[in-house]
């Protein structure tokens, strides 16, 4: 080792062990280098007893696994590198063709998509179904079915579900199911209850996924996704699919997630508490005719989420007056300050988007007037609601 070149890679300073800081250190590989031949022929990947190569995983990423699992009340994570990922991960590991998918009606738009295109090319069939009505699960649950998607609350118009009950569909399918056959597996997209709403595996429900892009993350700069299980045969099955799709997260994305969630608690409950505030606010402003969010009584599902949630996240929908046009709208989205037009939610900075809902439903929507959905950030609520009061002004002048 005489020459600089080889010196600068093989240098032999090692510094002193017992470095012990507050954050996780940011471990990144490809290549991981084994002590010897038999340990290189013999570690496994699969259980994390060690560590083979970067793809499966570092300490970093198996740190925030742990994290991930524990918010949730699982025992097993794998981490995806967006939250779409990490749905589309979901129905390959579980999903073979001639099976059929049930996706509820008001779910995230990509879960839609992805089976509208890959699954449907791959022989995989879906339905949606009503997430407020069980009997209509019931009804669509058939001997072909593998994979039951849940989503609590409902996108973009958080109708809160009555989980126990789809879960309790879901069991009473799988005891009509012989020994041998394969059961109905349940997945819940927890994005919005982020393991802190509620415990989706003591409400009976096999996979909960989340965009860690949301609360975890909390900063609205880095993406990725998390399959949470609580058994073993579910978890490995999940593992094998991201195994053999390569999926990878980075170290320094991975570090962004860890730092946010020491936070996670105290910022869910800020917005939780600012979004029920300016919810109710809204309710009672002129131009808006009804506002979407599980915790105001006539919202649909109040009474599921009372009964089964503790926290609301940080959105709600506005309803406008249907004598309201689309373009009055839009520029009521355009005349706010505060609140910044994009996608996602759950960063620091309020967000909103107006959505046409009745183009991305199958049911009938009932509601006349154009929908604007909004996602409470960090900012005071005293400004937020003067931004909204003086945005709406702007309707009536
Ligand atoms: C944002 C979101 C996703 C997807 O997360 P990305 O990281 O943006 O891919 C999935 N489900 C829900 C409910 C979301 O809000």
């Amino acid at each position: 080792m005489s020459e600089l070149s080889t010196q600068l890679i093989h240098h032999p300073y090692r510094p002193p062990e017992g470095f012990d800081a507050v954050a996780p250190a940011v471990h990144k590989a490809s290549t991981v280098i084994f002590p010897n031949v038999h340990a290189l022929r013999t570690q496994e990947w699969i259980d994390k007893s060690g560590y083979t190569y970067g793809l499966h995983g570092t300490p970093t990423t198996y740190t925030l696994e742990e994290r991930i699992a524990t918010v949730e009340g699982g025992r097993y994570c794998v981490l995806a590198p967006s939250g779409l990922s990490a749905v589309t991960l979901v129905d390959m590991a579980f999903l073979r063709q001639g099976d059929e998918l049930l996706i509820p009606d008001n779910a995230y738009g990509p879960n839609k998509s992805f089976a509208n295109g890959e699954l449907a090319a791959w022989g995989i069939s879906h339905r949606y179904y009503d997430a407020q009505d069980p009997e209509d699960l019931a009804a669509k649950i058939s001997g072909k079915t593998r994979l039951v998607w849940l989503e609590a609350a409902g996108s973009i118009t958080l109708e809160y579900p009555d989980l126990p009950g789809l879960v309790a569909v879901v069991r009473d399918a799988n005891a009509q199911r012989g020994e041998g056959d394969r059961k109905v597996i349940t997945a819940l997209d927890n994005t919005w209850g982020a393991g802190i709403a509620f415990n989706a595996f003591d409400l009976g429900i096999d996979v909960s996924m989340q965009a860690l892009t949301k609360y975890p993350s909390g900063g609205a700069d880095v993406l990725m996704g998390s399959v949470v299980t609580r058994d073993e045969q579910l978890h490995k099955q999940v593992l094998l699919t991201h195994m053999r799709l390569g999926l990878n997260v980075s170290g320094n994305d991975t570090e962004l997630v860890l730092r946010g969630l020491s936070s996670m608690l105290l910022r869910y409950q800020v917005q939780d508490a600012s979004t029920r505030a300016l919810a109710a606010w809204m309710q009672t402003q002129p131009g808006v005719s009804k506002v979407l969010h599980p915790s105001l009584p006539d919202s649909p599902g109040h009474a599921n989420w009372k009964r089964d949630a503790t926290g609301a996240a940080c959105l709600f929908s506005a309803v406008f007056d249907a004598a309201l046009s689309q373009t009055q709208i839009d520029a009521f989205c355009d005349r706010l300050q505060c609140f910044k037009l994009g996608w996602s939610w759950a960063g620091p900075i309020s967000l909103c988007a107006p959505y046409n809902i009745a183009g991305i439903r199958t049911q009938e929507w009932p509601h006349k007037g154009g929908l604007v959905r909004f996602a409470v950030g960090l900012e005071s609520v005293a400004d937020l609601q003067s931004d909204l009061a003086q945005a709406l002004a702007g309707l009536t002048t």
